[in-house]
């Protein structure tokens, strides 16, 4: 039997990347069901369908983080299916890259929006359930950048913020079973990673002591163990996986 036995989960981002991994090693280790909530329809069902061709464990959600109305929408409707939730995973993410003096309102504003307001919007949302159900794991994929990176001030500034906002999580759920923690990952290799110049990328992974990009089925693994409960006394931590590397 899987770690993950009976659990159900809601992971948002799920379409591609370390989203999807995370529903796939889920799946692996029998959860009862997965919920991939992403902003781009066709991908998010395209990746369900890949995940589970029957379409009894994995369930498309079309949604933006950032909007609250659609976050409540969708949450409501994996309640509903699920009648519980025992992992959430906030994995939305997306970077807009530039030095602060450059940088526009526009891209500290969607930074801020997805990552951080929308790891608040789904969890909020996700809450009350857990609450009742007197059980929950939250986890969150911040990153190593939390700690700074020049050309990155919003995208550190959201990651920072949802250590904070996961660390608060921890100790408001704690007497009701709900544990909150997040990722640190270092530079792994999906789709996000296109954005960046391939001379600044093989400066990144020089700069990795273990020499190479992680993998995200790494990640993937982290997150069912701290879904499980086999991490059952952790709680408010910040797990980095970065192959030694800072930033
Ligand atoms: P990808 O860009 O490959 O995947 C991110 C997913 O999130 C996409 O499916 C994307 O949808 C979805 N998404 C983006 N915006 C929204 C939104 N507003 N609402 C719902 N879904 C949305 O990223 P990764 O898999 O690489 O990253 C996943 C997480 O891990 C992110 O939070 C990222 O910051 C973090 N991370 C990644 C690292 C890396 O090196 N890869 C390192 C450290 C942290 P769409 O395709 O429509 O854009």
């Amino acid at each position: 039997m899987g770690k993950l036995a009976g659990k159900y989960a809601l992971i948002t981002g799920g379409a591609r990347g370390i989203g999807a991994a995370i529903a796939r090693k889920y799946l692996q280790e029998g959860a009862a069901a997965v919920a991939l909530l992403d902003y781009d329809a066709e991908q998010v069902r395209a990746q369900a369908q890949a995940l589970d061709e029957t379409g009894a464990r994995v369930m498309a959600v079309p949604c933006d983080v950032a909007n609250a109305e659609q976050v409540k929408d969708a949450v409501a409707q994996v309640c509903a299916a699920f009648s519980r939730i025992d992992i959430l995973v906030n994995n939305a993410g997306i970077i807009r890259d530039a030095m602060l003096h450059k940088m526009t309102q526009a891209q500290w504003d969607q930074v801020l929006a997805v990552n951080l307001t929308g790891t608040m919007h789904v969890t909020q949302c996700v809450l009350p359930l857990m609450r009742a159900q007197e059980a929950g794991s939250i986890i969150s994929i911040a990153s190593i950048v939390a700690s700074g990176n020049a050309g990155q001030a919003n995208y550190a500034a959201s990651k920072a913020g949802m250590i904070g906002f996961s660390k608060t999580i921890a100790l408001e759920g704690a007497r009701k079973q709900i544990r909150a923690n997040t990722i640190s990952p270092g530079c792994i290799q999906t789709e996000i990673l296109d954005a960046v110049p391939e001379e600044s990328l093989q400066t990144l992974i020089a700069k990795i002591p273990m020499g190479r990009l992680g993998r995200v089925e790494e990640v993937a693994s982290l997150a069912a163990f701290l879904g499980s409960d086999e991490s059952a006394f952790i709680t408010g931590q910040d797990i980095v996986i970065s192959g030694g590397g800072t930033v």
